[in-house]
C-alpha cells in the first residue's frame, strides 16, 4: 500500500495534527482508494478503507457534511418503522448499528431519547393497542441486536400526570396518559460526520474539502481545486462515489429523483419546554406522524415532510411555506398553545434519494442502501441512513476491494471507537465542561488545551457562550479551525457548530467565528 504524507492544518499548534484541509495542494498523485463525498457515507468509507490498510484520498466539493447529512432529524433509529413495512432485515440492521454507535463507537455523540405518544381523544383504544404492540416489537429488536437495557430502557405506559410532567405544553382535554419508548438521538449529525472524518484523518487518510471531482473512472479521478480553480488528476486502484443525491452527476448508470424532508426549528418555550420527544399523528392518517424533537441547545425540531422535487438538485434545499404551514398545523392540534409563523426561528430541508430502477419504477433508498459498480469500475454507495453508515461503508469497501482485486485486512470499524469515544461511565467522570464532553467526548481536554495554546486566552473567555443565548464557545470554534479543517465562517457556523440553524443566532455568533479564524491565523472569507 502506498505511503502516507503529512499535511498540517492552518493555524495548527501541532503540525501534522490534522489532515483535513481545503484545496488540493500536496495531495498524492496516486492512492489505493479515492472516496468522493464527505457526508456520513463518504467519511465512513474513508475510515473503513484507511483502517484496513489502504492509502485513501477523501474529497468534497464543498465541506464536511455539506449535503444531506446535516439536514437529518439527528436520530439513531432502531428500525421500528421498517418493521411496520415488513422489512425485518433492514430493521435488524438498523437496530444493530444503533447499538454499535451508542455502546462502542460513539457513546459521546449519542444518547437515549424518550419518545412519547400522548393518548388523546383522537387516539382510539385500538390505535393505542397497535402502538403499544409496536413499541414492544421495538424492544424485541433491541434485544435481538444485543443492546443493553441500560442503554435503552423498556417501553411503558404512563399516566396523564406523568405525561404532562414530561410535556407540560400538551393539550389537556381528553388526555388519558401516554406510551413511552426509547430510541437513540445524536448530539448533532454534522458533528458525527466531522468526528468520523477526524478519526479517518488521524488514521492517515488525506481528507480534502473544496475539492470537486469533475469526472471519475474506477482508476482515476479528475479534480478541481475550488480555492484556486486548478485541475489535476489522481490515479487510484479503486474509486467510491459517495455523493448522495448527486451520485448520478458522476455515474450515468445511477439515476436519482429526490424527495424533500423539512424540519422547523422552534425555541423550546414555544412548546412549553418539552422534556422528551413527542410523536403526533397527522389528523386523518393512521401511518403519518410529525415528530417534536427537543435538542440540548434549547431548541426543538419539528418534522418532517415528504415532497417530490423536480428538476436540478439544489446545493442547499429550501423548505416551502406550504410545508412550514403543514407542520405548524399538525403540532398546534396536539399542543395547548396555537403556534404562529413567528414561532419558527429556523427551518431546513434535506433530500432523500429515490432510485430509478432498471424496470422503469422507483425504489425508495431512504430505508435500504444500494452498492452499484459501474461499467468503468466506480463503486457507488447511496441511500440508507446516518444510523447505518458503518455497514454501508463496509459494503462499499468490500465491493471496491473485490472489484480492484486488492489484498486488504478485514473491516475493523465495528469495534473501532471514533475520536473521543469512551464508555458512558467514563465520560460522566470527566471534569470538563459538559457541553464540550457532549460534543467531543474525551477530546474535550484537547479542545480546551489547544485553544489555550493557540490564543493564550484564559478558560473564562474560551468557554463563555459567544453571545447571550448562543451556547457555542470560542474554544469549539478554534478547534474547528485547528483540527477539523474549517476554512471560513460558513464551515464554523453551519457545519462544525450548528448555530446557523437559527439565522438570528448565527448573526450574533458571526464576530466570534471571525475572531476564531483570525486567532488561528486564517483569513476570513
Ligand atoms: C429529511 C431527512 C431526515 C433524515 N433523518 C435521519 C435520521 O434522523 N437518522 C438517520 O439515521 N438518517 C436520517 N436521514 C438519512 C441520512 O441523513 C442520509 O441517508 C445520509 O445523510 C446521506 O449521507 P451521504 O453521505 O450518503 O450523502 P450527503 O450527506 O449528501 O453527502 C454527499 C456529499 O457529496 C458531495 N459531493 C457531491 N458531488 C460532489 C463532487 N462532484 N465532488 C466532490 N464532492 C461532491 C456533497 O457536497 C456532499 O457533501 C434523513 C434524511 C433526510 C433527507
Amino acid at each position: 500500500m502506498s505511503a502516507d504524507s503529512t499535511v498540517s492544518g492552518p493555524g495548527s499548534t501541532n503540525p501534522g495534527s490534522t489532515k483535513i484541509t481545503p484545496g488540493l495542494a500536496g495531495v498524492p498523485e496516486e492512492v489505493d482508494l479515492v472516496v468522493i463525498g464527505l457526508g456520513v457515507t463518504g467519511t465512513g468509507v474513508a475510515l473503513d478503507a484507511v483502517t484496513r490498510g489502504l492509502s485513501v484520498l477523501a474529497v468534497d466539493a464543498h465541506d464536511l457534511a455539506f449535503g444531506t447529512s446535516r439536514w437529518s432529524s439527528k436520530l439513531v433509529h432502531g428500525g421500528l418503522r421498517y418493521l411496520a413495512h415488513g422489512q425485518v432485515g433492514v430493521a435488524h440492521e438498523s437496530a444493530v448499528e444503533r447499538g454499535i454507535l451508542m455502546e462502542v463507537t460513539a457513546p459521546h455523540l449519542t444518547h437515549a431519547m424518550a419518545v412519547l405518544v400522548p393518548l388523546t381523544s383522537s387516539v382510539s383504544a385500538f390505535q393505542a393497542g397497535l402502538t403499544r404492540a409496536g413499541f414492544l416489537a421495538g424492544d424485541v429488536l433491541r434485544r435481538s441486536a444485543h443492546t443493553d437495557r441500560e442503554t435503552l430502557p423498556r417501553p411503558r405506559r404512563i399516566s396523564a400526570t406523568e405525561t404532562l410532567n414530561l410535556v407540560p405544553g400538551l393539550r389537556r382535554d381528553g388526555l388519558r396518559g401516554g406510551l413511552l419508548s426509547w430510541d437513540g438521538q445524536l448530539e448533532d449529525d454534522a458533528r458525527l460526520v466531522t468526528t468520523i472524518a477526524r478519526t479517518a484523518a488521524t488514521a492517515g487518510a488525506h481528507v480534502r474539502t473544496r475539492a470537486r471531482v469533475l469526472s471519475a473512472t474506477g482508476t482515476e479521478v479528475r479534480l478541481r481545486d475550488e480555492l484556486t480553480g486548478a485541475g489535476r488528476a489522481v490515479a487510484a486502484r479503486a474509486v467510491v462515489n459517495a455523493t448522495g443525491v448527486w451520485a448520478g452527476d458522476l455515474v450515468d448508470e445511477v439515476r436519482l429523483r429526490p424527495s424533500r424532508g423539512t424540519h422547523l426549528v422552534l425555541r423550546a418555550e414555544a412548546l412549553g419546554g418539552p422534556r422528551v420527544s413527542v410523536t403526533v399523528p397527522v389528523p386523518g392518517s393512521t401511518s403519518r406522524f410529525v415528530f417534536v424533537l427537543p435538542q440540548a441547545d434549547g431548541t426543538v425540531y419539528v418534522g418532517l415532510t415528504d415532497e417530490p422535487v423536480e428538476g436540478d438538485i439544489p446545493d442547499v434545499p429550501e423548505p416551502s411555506e406550504a410545508e412550514i404551514g403543514f407542520l405548524l398545523d399538525v403540532i398546534s392540534a396536539a399542543f395547548a398553545r396555537q403556534l404562529r409563523r413567528e414561532d419558527v426561528v429556523g427551518s431546513y430541508a434535506g433530500l432523500r434519494p429515490l432510485l430509478d430502477t432498471a424496470g422503469g419504477g422507483t425504489a425508495d433508498l431512504s430505508r435500504k442502501h444500494a452498492v452499484l459498480t459501474s461499467g468503468s469500475g466506480v463503486v457507488t454507495v447511496v441511500g440508507g441512513k446516518l444510523t447505518t453508515y458503518r455497514q454501508m461503508a463496509e459494503d462499499a469497501v468490500d465491493a471496491a476491494v473485490d472489484h480492484a482485486g486488492l489484498d486488504v485486512g478485514p473491516c475493523r470499524t465495528r469495534t473501532l471507537p471514533l475520536s473521543g469515544a469512551a464508555p458512558r461511565a467514563e465520560l460522566a467522570r470527566l471534569e470538563l465542561p459538559e457541553r464540550l464532553v457532549r460534543r467531543y467526548g474525551t477530546d474535550a481536554a484537547l479542545v480546551l488545551a489547544s485553544a489555550r495554546e493557540v490564543t493564550g486566552l484564559g478558560d473564562e473567555e474560551l468557554l463563555a457562550p459567544v453571545a447571550s443565548g448562543v451556547p457555542v464557545t470560542l474554544a469549539e470554534l478554534l478547534f474547528g479551525v485547528t483540527h477539523e479543517g474549517a476554512a471560513d465562517v460558513d464551515d464554523l457556523l453551519d457545519r462544525r457548530t450548528r448555530v446557523g440553524l437559527v439565522p438570528a443566532d448565527r448573526e450574533r455568533a458571526l464576530p466570534a467565528a471571525e475572531r476564531a479564524l483570525a486567532l488561528a491565523g486564517v483569513g476570513t472569507s
